[in-house]
């Protein structure tokens, strides 16, 4: 049997732009077009031309992408013609290959938000179809409201997707606009609709109200309909869009769907899917979701000794899909609960090969547990746990030496009368036997300490010219009586590298000093440092 073609069609650059906190720039747009191009999505909604000076510039763009690339607006205004309507010339006049409209699909809505009539509705929807395709775009029409307004008025719901489908528009999408509709409704009611209108011109547009884009998606898959709008990551207003980072791996590794479906994404670009997901996430300067479903670094971590042993015999004991497919990696966790296979395991994911039977691996296995005992958590912390493993075994050479350090923070009032908070560090080091000593403000007092630590390393300073410090998390402990301080350090480097330290002391100041020496000293190995002499 002849599988049938379902098309993806992205919206991060449209609906993912209204996420909290997300603003793309004409550059992040582009780039981000690029990727979804290189992955092999039908479709990418570029944004509104004409509705924001970088959509507009975005569009007045040539461009050289095999995607279909589509503009979004608004049907004609009601009681305008479509001639005398400035948003829908914009739309009209936009270098793009396809436009997306968006109409009511709701009587409640257009009665009271558009403050319309029904026909004069449907009418808009017909005129705004008809005039995009007398420019030759290929036209989509999303039905906003779809499902609640299936529920209250299933004709007119069914009209207005029935005039643009009539009128010559390639897509109607039914949207899930408050996000609110479940996976069984969404197929009972998309199944409606495939009767009226074939599913291979029936999208879905679900949002993640209810943690169930996803699930919303494939369940209109499974009644027919053969388009689905998503975002990268899941991004979108409130909780986000169908995320088509875990669509795209269902669609293309499960069976029900991947027997009977083709998508433009092959085999071989789905190992890229890894990278894309991150890559946004370093476009929107914010740390990867660890626990995302396929790409997160957890998702084929395992822990428990037991696990990890029968992972290791036959991944498919505790792996639904082999990690490779969509470009991630198995990974092996340390924690106290490891047994020696955890331990040997992770140590060769970090290219350390250690005999099993080698008297230091019991050394370094006791050391971890200690470790963990007394507060430090290495699951999180793998540079701190390469470097523990690498130091046991005599690997990791003094790059400097941290004589001594204080930190001062000052709060006191400027001669206006302001009150300002100072913070200072002072750092003696010696490299290659010459003695230093670093002074730095900062921020805070662990900002001015990693100033004055990374301020002057003499010939080292070229080897750390890219390190960042991304994230500092504090965690305080409590053992028996006493409060400890966990502090986990994120670091990334111009190469994309990324990288986690731990520093467990009854001082914070302490605890974040340990966690910067070793992301420092990882940096150095990394880099393959000289030692100085
Ligand atoms: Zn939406």
């Amino acid at each position: 049997m002849a599988k049938e073609r379902l098309y993806l069609f992205d919206t991060t650059l449209r609906d993912g732009a209204q996420t909290n906190g997300v603003d793309f720039t004409l550059a992040d747009k582009l780039a981000i077009a690029g990727m979804l191009d290189e992955l092999g999505i039908d479709y990418v909604e570029g944004g509104y031309p004409g509705a924001n000076q970088t959509d507009s510039e975005l569009f007045a763009k040539d461009r050289e992408l095999k995607t279909t690339f589509t503009a979004f607006g608004m049907t004609r205004r009601p009681g305008r013609s479509a001639s005398n309507d400035p948003g829908l010339a914009a739309l009209l006049d936009a270098k793009a290959d396809a436009i997306c409209f968006v109409a009511k699909a709701w009587d409640y809505h257009v009665k009271v938000a558009l403050e319309t009539t029904n026909e004069e509705n449907l009418a808009s929807i017909r005129d705004s179809v008809k005039a995009a395709k007398a420019k030759g775009r290929e036209v989509l029409l999303d039905c906003e409201h779809f499902f609640d307004g299936y529920k209250a008025n299933p004709t007119y719901a069914l009209a207005c997707a029935k005039t643009a489908h009539d009128e010559g528009a390639r897509w109607v999408v039914l949207c899930d606009t408050n996000g609110g509709t479940l996976p069984h409704e969404v197929e009972k009611i998309v199944g409606e609709v495939c009767k009226v209108i074939p599913g291979d011109h029936v999208g879905i547009h679900a949002h993640n109200d209810t943690e169930q884009g996803v699930a919303v998606s494939l369940a209109a898959v499974r009644a027919g309909a053969r388009q689905i709008q998503g975002t990268l990551n899941g991004l979108g207003e409130r909780c986000g869009n169908a995320n088509l980072v875990s669509l795209i791996p269902n669609l293309l590794l499960k069976p029900e769907y991947a027997d009977r479906i083709t998508t433009g994404v092959t085999r071989d670009a789905l190992k890229t899917l890894t990278q894309t997901s991150r890559l946004l996430d370093e476009i929107l300067n914010r740390a990867p979701n660890r626990h995302a479903p396929y790409v997160g670094e957890s998702a084929f971590a395992h822990k428990g000794g037991l696990h990890v042993s029968a992972v290791q015999k036959s991944p498919q004991t505790y792996e639904h899909v082999p990690p490779e497919s969509v470009g991630n990696r198995r990974k092996i966790l340390v924690s106290d609960q490891a047994g020696r296979s955890n331990v040997v395991a992770r140590l060769e994911d970090a290219g350390i090969r250690v005999n099993a039977a080698d008297p230091k691996l019991a050394r370094l296995l006791d050391e971890v547990k200690e470790r963990e005992f007394g507060g430090y958590s290495y699951d999180g912390a793998e540079a701190s746990f390469e470097l523990l493993a690498r130091r046991m075994l005599g690997e990791v050479p003094e790059f400097f030496k941290v004589d001594s350090f204080r930190v001062l923070v000052e709060r006191r009032h400027d001669a206006l009368g302001n009150l300002k908070v100072v913070s200072e560090a002072t750092v003696k080091i010696t490299v290659a036997g010459a003695t230093m000593f670093n002074v730095a403000e900062g921020q805070g007092p662990v900002n001015a300490l990693d100033s004055a630590l990374r301020k002057d390393l003499g010939v080292l300073a070229p080897y750390l010219a890219d390190l960042e410090l991304v994230d500092f998390k504090v965690r305080i402990l409590t053992k028996g009586t006493e409060a400890i301080t966990r502090v986990l350090i994120e670091s990334k480097d111009g190469k994309g590298a990324r990288w986690f330290t731990v520093g467990v002391s009854e001082n914070i100041i302490e605890a974040s000093f340990e966690a910067l020496m070793d992301s420092i000293v990882y940096k150095l190995l990394r880099e393959k440092a000289p030692v100085p002499r």
